[in-house]
């Protein structure tokens, strides 16, 4: 069995990071747990006690608030564009001609191309497949005449925290969609 990751949050009850369970149980040992916020508790079965021979079980929450020096969530906060992030963000699909894609047949597509001006951030580029990033080229959309699906978003650290956990529990999912932006479109890899 996978052990789902821990959704961290600060002192202020805002999500910091995902946490694998050895760092949760360090967490819990160290006694910097503020408080728990999530409604599943994950079950570590923990070593035998030498006198009774019972084995001993911990019970971590799917959501801790933790009282250590963790950036505060900043609000105005710019996630780190990558790859996997994008991918999710996308839907897995190509979205220029809507083709799903694998993960590994994935381009990084530049609406506006880099020699044109245009950056790499995440409201300048877009998943595509090979066949339309080679089409497009060093053109603009107009010029190449393509069309996006949906039109590329920069997500805050809440919506970039459900893009890098594919094994998210319903809680914590539901915690953290609380603080993302509503939007039109929004797929689901
Ligand atoms: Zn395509």
């Amino acid at each position: 069995m996978t052990i789902p990751r821990i959704l961290k949050l600060d002192a202020g009850g805002l999500p910091v990071e995902w946490v694998d369970w050895r760092e949760a149980v360090s967490l819990y040992f160290t006694d910097k747990i503020a408080w728990e916020a999530g409604s599943e508790k994950i079950r570590l079965r923990g070593g035998r006690s030498r006198d009774t021979g019972i084995r001993s079980f911990l019970e971590i929450d799917s959501i801790i608030a933790v009282r250590d020096r963790s950036h505060r969530f900043a609000r105005n906060l710019v996630p780190a564009l990558t790859r996997r992030e994008l991918f999710h963000r996308d839907g897995g699909l190509c979205l220029y001609c809507g083709t799903r894609l694998s993960f590994s047949q994935m381009q990084i597509e530049h609406i506006m191309p880099r020699s044109k001006g245009g950056e790499h951030a995440w409201t300048n580029v877009v998943s595509t497949c090979e066949g339309c990033n080679r089409f497009k080229d060093d053109r603009t959309p107009e010029q190449a005449g393509m069309s996006l699906l949906a039109l590329p978003y920069e997500p805050n650290l809440a919506e970039w925290l459900i893009l890098a956990n594919r094994r998210i529990l319903a809680d914590q999912q539901a915690f953290l969609e609380r603080l993302a932006p509503k939007r039109k479109a929004r797929f689901d890899a």
